[in-house]
C-alpha cells in the first residue's frame, strides 16, 4: 500500500491536555501520526458500582468520543480486575466462586454503561484470560534485575527503578513518610509492591515459576495495555486515587520490563465524586448505586450530571447537581421540541425579515459547532461545551416566535441546524440532546413528579398532554390511555373538548 501522502493528517484537530506526569497542559502528538492508544483502569468487580465510578468510566468514554472526533483512529482498552481479595471474601460468603461473582458483576456493570450510553471499547479485557502475559512480563523484570523472589512471592524493587516517583512528583524518602505501605518482613525496601503472591488455601490460583498464586494488583494493567496496545502508549487514564500507587506502579513494571520510557505519554487523572464532600467510596459505604441513579432518573440524567463539570474538579453529588441536570436538560429539549415542529410545519410564504435573521441564525449554528469543538478540544471543556449550547438556545427562542416562528424556508433550514448541532455535536461529544424532544420531557416531567414526592406540576401536566395528543395523532390509543390514566393516579383530571384538552386537580 502506498504510504500515506504529506499532510494526510493534516485534518486531525489540535488537542491540549493535562498531563498529571508534567503537571502542564500539553499539546497531543501520538507515538503514531493519526493513531491514538488510549487504556483506562476499569472497576473491581465484588458490586455494584456507584455513581463515582459511573464518573470514572464515562469521562473515560468522553476523551474516547472527542479523540474519534478530532480524526484519530483510537484503539481503547478498558479493563475489569476480576482477580481480588474483595471478590474472594464476596464469593466466599456467597457460598460460590470468585469467578462467578466477576462474572455476574462484569455483566451487572455492562448492563450500567449501556443505560449510561457509554460506547463500546475496542477491548475489554479480565486479569483472568491475562496470566500468560502478566507471568512474562513478571519474568522480565526479574531478568532484568529490577524484581525478586523471596519464598513464592515475587517483589518489584522500587530502589532498582531510578524514576521511581515521578508520576506523583514525590522522591522514595518522601513516598516511604508519606505512603501507609502494607508491613511485610519479606520486603527488602517498605515501598517494594507484590507482582507475584503464593495463594492461600482455599483461593484461586495459577501455575508460574514461583509456585502456585496470584497476580498482584498492579501489574495486570501493564501486562494487559502492553498486549493490545503496545510498550509505548500514548494515553492513559483512570480516577486521581489511582496516581499512587497504582499508575506509579504501573510505570516501574512496564518500562522495567520492556527497558522503553516513558511508557504513558500522557497522563489523565479525573477528580472523585463526594457526598457530603466526602469521597464516595465502597469501603467508607457513602454509596449511591449508579443502577439506582439510572432506574430513578435516566442515563441522561447522568451524563449531564457527570460531564457538565470539568473532569478535574469535583463534583459534590446531591440535590443541587441533580436539579441543575434536569433544569440544563429541559431547556435543551424544549427548544428541540419547538425546532422539530417548525422542521416539519407545512412551508409559509418566505418572509423578508425571517430570512435574514433566520439565515444569521444558521451562520451562528456553524460559530457554535466550531466553539464546541474548541471548548473540548482545550483539555475536555465541557462546561464550555454547555455553555455554547445554551447560547445558541437563547438565540433560538429568541426568534422562533410569531410571526418569525411561521416555517419559511430558512426558518426551516434554522431549525435543521439547530436541531444538527444538538444531535450531531453535543450529542456525538458528550451523549446528550439526542433524544425524542416529547420523550424527553415526558420522562423529565415523570422524574420531577415523582422527586416532588407525586405532586405534578402544571408543566409537567402541559408535557404529558401533549405526549397524549401526539400519541393519540399517531393512532398509539394505548400510550394516550396510558397518559390519562397516570394523570388520574397523580389527582389530574382531562377532559378532551372542541378546545382541545382541558384539565383540573381533582
Ligand atoms: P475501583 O473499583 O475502586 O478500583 O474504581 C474503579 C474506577 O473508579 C477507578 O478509576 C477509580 O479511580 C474510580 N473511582 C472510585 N471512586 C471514585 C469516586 N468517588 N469518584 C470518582 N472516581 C472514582
Ligand atoms: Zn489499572
Amino acid at each position: 500500500m502506498e504510504p500515506p501522502a504529506r499532510g494526510f493528517f493534516m485534518s486531525i484537530r489540535p488537542i491540549r491536555l493535562t498531563n498529571t506526569l508534567t503537571g502542564k497542559k500539553e499539546l497531543l502528538e501520538t507515538l503514531e501520526p493519526g493513531k491514538l492508544s488510549l487504556y483506562s483502569c476499569g472497576p473491581t468487580v465484588y458490586n455494584l458500582i456507584h455513581i463515582g465510578n459511573l464518573r470514572a468510566a464515562m469521562v473515560a468514554d468522553m476523551f474516547f468520543r472527542l479523540f474519534r472526533r478530532a480524526g484519530y483512529d483510537v484503539n481503547f482498552v478498558r479493563n475489569y480486575t476480576d482477580v481480588d481479595d474483595k471478590i474472594i471474601t464476596r464469593a466466599r460468603q456467597e457460598g460460590t466462586t470468585s469467578e462467578d461473582i466477576a462474572r455476574k458483576y462484569i455483566a451487572e456493570v455492562e448492563k450500567d454503561y449501556a443505560v449510561a450510553g457509554l460506547l463500546e471499547p475496542n477491548h475489554k479485557t479480565t486479569v483472568t484470560t491475562h496470566m500468560a502475559e502478566i507471568i512474562s512480563m513478571i519474568e522480565k523484570i526479574i531478568a532484568h534485575g529490577q524484581g525478586y523472589v523471596v519464598e513464592g512471592e515475587v517483589f518489584f524493587s522500587v530502589k532498582d527503578f531510578p524514576g521511581y516517583g515521578k508520576l506523583s512528583h514525590r522522591n522514595i524518602d518522601e513516598l516511604e513518610a508519606g505512603a501507609r505501605v502494607e508491613i511485610n518482613e519479606k520486603k527488602r525496601n517498605p515501598l517494594d509492591f507484590s507482582l507475584w503472591k503464593p495463594a492461600k488455601p482455599g483461593e484461586p490460583f495459577w501455575e508460574s515459576p514461583w509456585g502456585r498464586g496470584r497476580p498482584g494488583w498492579h501489574i495486570e494493567c501493564s501486562a494487559m495495555a502492553s498486549k493490545w496496545l503496545g510498550d509505548r502508549i500514548d494515553v492513559h487514564h483512570g480516577g486521581e486515587d489511582l496516581v499512587f500507587p497504582h499508575h506509579e506502579n504501573e510505570i516501574a513494571q512496564s518500562e522495567a520490563a520492556c527497558g522503553k520510557a516513558p511508557f504513558v505519554k500522557y497522563w489523565l487523572h479525573s477528580a472523585f465524586l463526594t457526598l457530603s464532600k466526602e469521597k464516595m467510596s465502597k469501603s467508607i459505604g457513602n454509596v449511591f448505586l449508579a443502577r439506582d441513579f439510572l432506574t430513578q432518573y435516566s442515563g441522561e440524567i447522568a451524563r449531564y450530571l457527570l460531564l457538565s463539570v470539568h473532569y478535574r474538579s469535583i463534583i459534590d453529588f446531591g440535590d443541587e447537581s441533580i436539579e441543575n441536570a434536569m433544569t440544563g436538560l429541559t431547556r435543551i429539549y424544549e427548544a428541540k421540541h419547538k425546532a422539530k415542529a417548525l422542521a416539519g410545519a407545512k412551508r409559509a410564504v418566505p418572509d423578508l425579515r425571517a430570512e435574514s435573521l433566520w439565515g444569521d441564525f444558521v451562520a451562528e449554528c456553524e460559530k457554535t459547532r466550531e466553539q464546541i469543538l474548541e471548548a473540548m478540544a482545550n483539555d475536555f471543556g465541557t462546561p464550555e461545551v454547555l455553555s455554547a449550547v445554551f447560547q445558541l438556545t437563547r438565540e433560538f427562542n429568541r426568534i422562533s416566535v410569531e410571526p418569525l416562528a411561521q416555517a419559511t424556508p430558512s426558518a426551516v433550514l434554522g431549525a435543521q441546524a439547530f436541531i444538527g448541532i444538538l444531535e450531531n455535536d453535543l450529542g456525538d461529544l458528550m451523549g446528550l440532546g439526542r433524544l425524542d424532544p416529547e420523550k424527553a420531557l415526558a420522562d423529565l416531567a415523570r422524574v420531577k413528579a415523582a422527586r416532588s414526592g407525586g405532586k405534578i406540576s402544571p408543566e409537567q401536566v402541559e408535557a404529558l398532554i401533549v405526549e397524549r395528543r401526539n400519541a393519540r395523532a399517531a393512532k398509539n390509543f394505548g400510550r394516550a390511555d396510558e397518559i390519562r390514566k397516570e394523570l388520574l393516579e397523580k389527582g389530574v383530571e382531562i377532559k378532551d373538548g372542541p378546545q382541545g384538552t382541558t384539565w383540573e386537580y381533582r
